[in-house]
């Protein structure tokens, strides 16, 4: 089928999805293999060697993947992370400079500061919704790769993909967007101009919080083969049914979103002005500072709530254990409905660093189920306070 032709939910199931060609099953096979017969040494069929290399069913995400973003190429892996360590050895020297937004996602940054900034490279984080601030911290002859989130975690700031992707540019430097909360979707950074499009497909992308994977979707044919040798190379590759399950977890993925954007929607207008809330933040919101920009640059304004919970630490812990259909969990982007107290979960890993998250934020990822009985489980929990 041809990308052109059709609209991304259609795409969401079919791109990379033909019938199996021996049986007819409209589902494609798991390939459970780790290697493949040659028709004589070197006859591979279909490409085919052994399966760090190539494996049928990791192929039928990518291609799906990179259909969905409108990349040219896409390289799945065992997880974000792995994704993320893939593309920075890639692109990244000793004596390089990386820019990341100031609330980047915790495990991002210790990657960078633990492993890549003792090998030599060195980190500068700003607000990347600050287009200023990220011009001033470009070093000029340094700074390879310009690295975006938005929504940023957990504060849910938005940045401005196609400006960013202009001063990245205008410095030599590679734009890379982590489009994990939003997915592609609501948002296709490579169309507003990045490089590189990276995913934690363990969220939205996979869906039902039961399998973890990564990506990277590029539209360079030159970067794609710099990233297609160290997936081979360094080996950190999806397994058959990690890929199987994310793609059977694409297939809904327009669907969900919806759903997601709608009923985050309900919950954070119901939650704006509590009396037990200092703050709601919500791209959705008319009042969020980045709204005019994430109407522009995304289709809705997904399932991620944040808010700051009036009293502080004691206060925000007890409503992240007070509530009962929003179960207490790290995580995010699956059917089911999670609450999150960053600053001791998710976001542990940037403690004490100018990242730290203040200390009555919680994180609502908002899944699928009724609307109304979410908002009355979050009220609930509220009152109890
Ligand atoms: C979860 C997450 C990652 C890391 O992905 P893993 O699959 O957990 O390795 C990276 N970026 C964002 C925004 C995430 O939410």
């Amino acid at each position: 089928m041809s990308d052109e032709q059709y609209a991304f939910p259609t795409r969401a199931i079919r791109a990379g999805q033909e019938f199996d060609p021996t049986t007819g099953a409209v589902v494609p096979p798991i390939y459970m293999t780790s290697t493949f017969v040659q028709d004589g040494i070197g006859g591979f069929r279909g490409g085919y060697e052994y399966a760090r290399g190539g494996n049928p069913t990791r192929d039928s995400l990518q291609t799906l993947l990179a259909s969905l973003e409108g990349g040219s190429h896409a390289y799945s892996f065992a997880s974000g992370l792995a994704a993320e360590d893939t593309l920075l050895r890639a692109v990244l020297h000793p004596g390089d400079h990386i820019i990341m937004g100031n609330d980047v996602y915790g495990g991002t940054h210790r990657l960078v500061s633990r492993v890549f900034v003792p090998w030599g490279v060195s980190i500068s984080t700003v607000d990347m919704s600050d287009l200023d601030a990220v011009r001033h911290a470009i070093r000029p002859d340094a700074t390879h790769v310009l690295w975006v989130e938005t929504p940023s975690n957990p504060l849910m700031k938005i940045s401005d993909i196609a400006a960013l992707a202009e001063i990245g540019h205008a410095a030599g430097a590679l734009v890379v967007v982590d489009n994990t909360f939003a997915s592609p979707y609501l948002q296709r950074p490579l169309e507003l101009g990045a490089d590189v499009v990276v995913h934690s497909t363990t969220k939205y992308l996979g869906g039902h919080s039961d399998v973890l994977g990564g990506a990277l979707i590029v539209d360079n044919p030159e970067l794609a083969e710099k990233i297609g040798f160290l997936q081979f190379g360094v080996g950190a590759v999806s397994s058959p049914m990690d890929a199987w399950l994310t793609v059977r977890g694409i297939k809904t993925l327009a669907v969900r979103l919806d759903r997601h954007s709608s009923n985050a929607q309900t919950i954070a207008e119901a939650l704006v002005g509590h009396p037990k809330l200092d703050a709601v933040y919500y791209p959705g919101l008319p009042e969020h500072p980045g709204h005019e920009l994430a109407a522009r640059q995304m289709k809705a304004f997904g399932g991620m709530i944040s808010v700051a919970v009036s009293g502080g630490a004691a206060k925000a812990k007890a409503f992240a254990e007070g509530t009962e259909l929003f179960q207490l969990a790290e995580s995010l982007g699956g059917v089911e409905s999670l609450i999150g107290y960053p600053a001791e979960m998710t976001h542990a890993s940037v403690k004490g660093t100018a990242l730290e998250v203040p200390d009555n934020v919680v994180r609502l990822s908002v899944g699928i189920e009724d609307a109304a009985d979410l908002t009355a489980d979050v009220l609930g929990a509220l009152d109890r306070l």
